[in-house]
């Protein structure tokens, strides 16, 4: 993390020198983040500073990515390494950290998140999930690490108001229930007030035993769970057979935000279609 700063911000004309060059010339600074998500995040918060690009390819699971050549290319030529974290990415995380003055930001490290002390009322944020990207709030909390990274101000790369506009459209759904693929939108429920959802697979996507996939079916049953979600990275048969045993239709989240444009404003559009993904569960 620290390795980055003395590249970037050695004095104030040397500063300026550097990105000049850097943007006249063929090689754009570029930052790479392990998963679409935090791609989203780092390209909303520093717009032209740098070039995003993400290691997850758009059939791969978030969870414990595998490298290709192409992938360890990226992460030499890049600036800055964007990851959630070691326990959630290990593979690449060691190679990363295994790599002589690679500045590299490792999301759940941040005091923020790291810490048990809950800052913002609204978020309680505590728990060790690192599904963190699918709260706004601790969004604009990554996109404010990545801007110090790079010496630029502060911004956040989603307003209080759209957060609250988003907020107001959950309410009719608030109480309402549903059966998710992971257990992937529990930081989601936490900034929005909706319900964390009946995950069929555990936070790491892994299978559960015939014991709690039979209480699967009981709690969706007397919760009243109106969908189950799938997620375009999964292809998953035990999703599709839940939803035909208890009747449920079958509907898709995307919470890696794979169809959305890496933009300025490309973390705000991932957040409200997410919402209104979210919302097509009850309609
Ligand atoms: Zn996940």
């Amino acid at each position: 993390m620290a390795a980055l700063f003395p590249l970037l911000s050695n004095a104030g004309s040397v500063e300026k020198e550097v990105f000049s060059i850097q943007k006249d010339s063929v090689s754009e600074l570029l930052v790479i983040t392990s998963i679409k998500p935090l791609a989203l995040i780092a390209q909303a918060a520093l717009g032209e500073t740098a070039k995003v690009e993400f290691l997850q390819s758009a059939t791969q699971s978030a969870h414990d990515l595998t490298l290709t050549v192409s992938a360890l290319d990226k992460i030499h030529r890049a600036v800055l390494v964007v990851l959630v974290g070691d326990e959630f990415e290990p593979r690449v995380a060691k190679l990363v950290q295994d790599i002589p003055g690679k500045a590299f930001l490792n999301v759940l490290d941040l005091p923020f998140f790291s810490s048990d002390v809950d800052i913002h009322g609204d978020m309680q944020q505590k728990s060790a999930d690192p599904h963190l990207w699918v709260n706004p709030y601790s969004a604009n909390i990554i996109g404010h690490a990545i801007q110090a990274e790079f010496g630029i101000a502060k911004r956040d790369i989603i307003s209080e108001d759209q957060i609250k506009a988003l907020k107001k459209s959950l309410k009719p759904v608030a109480t309402l229930d549903y059966i998710s693929h992971h257990d992937v939108l529990g930081n989601f429920a936490k900034a929005f007030n909706v319900s964390a959802g009946i995950p069929i697979r555990d936070g790491n996507g892994g299978h559960k035993g015939v014991k709690s996939q039979l209480l699967l079916r009981n709690v969706a049953h007397e919760s009243g769970a109106q969908c189950v979600f799938i997620e375009p990275q999964y292809a998953d048969k035990d999703a599709t057979v839940i939803a035909n045993e208890l009747n449920l239709p079958l509907r898709t989240i995307d919470p890696q935000g794979i169809d959305v444009p890496l933009t300025e404003k490309g973390y705000a559009q991932f957040m409200q279609t997410l919402v209104v993904q979210f919302k097509a569960c009850f309609s």
